[in-house]
């Protein structure tokens, strides 16, 4: 019997025995620990849950063994005592290469016992997401996209939003687990509704950080105190989400990336990823989308010089100086 029989017949057992912890709560390999993940799997272990976790970068990894995981120096190794994966990567490409493998059949999922579930929380092409859950389920594991919703702060404060495309079985397995990460929890409905409802959000988003940030400039290109316009919009009927908790101004609020030099956060160029799918969704669906493509069009253009940089920096597209 070779190395992986071995270790897929102690995950079988491990299977029936749930977990290590002497509780209720299922063992969990997660995947991808940058700005969103490493705070999604800190509040999962403050909740008891035993984690083992992989990054490719070992600065990532070793802020969690601080806070208790286990590390592991594959998505394999991390999954080879665990009934649920999580995965929070950068883009579909990365999923890709996690489950699928190099040529498509040699990624982790060939390696789970069947009955593993799977939540991808990444924000990624419906059809990406298609393309892994059907594979997954030839191999009898349960595979949900759950894309969030709620940014940096809200994977700290466990308040995330998370939209769930999958089985209604595998979403009830999900739930409680996902309930520690967040605290608004959907069901948008069967693979890839989860990826197509997040990529409507933010497209507009997207067009509404870039709106937000052009009136703006156009009040101080006007002789306005960026925090007095704002606070003017957020009790007028441009009130937005933007306005409320991620003013791209710096200075006008306070613990926002906007005011600690656009960094953390959401990336400029993951932005552009998601505007990216919007539009492709719409081009495959001849669906029009004249405000995304403008808001496409703009980020583009700024994430070439600050895609690191968080997405409410499209305010330095108008103003130069915000950056300074
Ligand atoms: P990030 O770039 O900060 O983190 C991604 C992590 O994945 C990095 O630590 C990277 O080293 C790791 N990684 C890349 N390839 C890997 C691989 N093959 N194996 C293991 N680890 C790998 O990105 P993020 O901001 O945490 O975003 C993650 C996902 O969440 C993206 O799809 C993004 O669109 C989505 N999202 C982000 C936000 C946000 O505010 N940052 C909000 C909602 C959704």
């Amino acid at each position: 019997m070779g190395t992986k029989d071995t270790e897929l017949n102690n995950k079988e057992s491990n299977n029936a025995t749930m977990s290590d912890n002497n509780t209720d709560k299922p063992n969990i390999a997660f995947i991808g620990l940058g700005n969103m993940g490493a705070p999604m799997a800190e509040n999962l272990l403050k909740a008891g849950y035993t984690l083992s976790v992989y990054d490719l970068s070992a600065d990532a990894t070793q802020r969690l063994e601080q806070a208790g995981a286990s590390i592991a120096d594959s998505p394999k190794s991390a999954a080879s005592n665990a009934q649920v994966v999580i995965s929070m990567l950068p883009a579909g490409k990365h999923v890709h290469s996690v489950y699928l493998g190099e040529d498509g059949t040699n990624g982790l999922l060939a390696e789970l016992p069947k009955g593993t579930l799977v939540i991808d929380s990444s924000t990624i092409a419906a059809a990406d997401a298609r393309l892994v859950a059907e594979a997954a389920s030839k191999l009898g594991v349960d595979f949900l996209d759950a894309p969030v919703s709620g940014g940096t702060g809200g994977a700290i404060a466990g308040s995330l939003t998370f939209i769930v495309g999958g089985s209604v079985e595998a979403f009830a397995k999900a739930e409680p687990i996902l309930a520690v990460m967040g605290k608004n929890i959907f069901h948008a409905g069967e693979h890839g509704a989860g990826q197509v409802a997040k990529i409507c959000n933010n497209m507009l988003l997207g067009i509404l950080m870039a709106g937000t940030a052009e009136a703006i400039n156009l009040g101080v290109k006007n002789g306005l105190d960026p925090k007095v316009l704002s606070d003017i919009m957020l009790q007028s009927s441009g009130r937005n989400w933007t306005l409320e908790v991620y003013n791209p101004y710096p200075k006008v609020l306070e613990n926002v990336p906007s005011s600690n030099g656009y960094k953390g956060g959401f990336m400029s160029k993951l932005m552009q990823k998601d505007l990216d799918l919007a539009m492709q969704t719409a081009k495959d669906t001849e669906v029009e989308t004249p405000m995304g493509a403008k808001a496409t069009e703009l980020y583009e253009a700024h994430a070439r010089d600050n895609g690191d940089r968080d997405f409410s920096s499209i305010m330095a597209y108008h103003d130069h100086s915000v950056l300074s």
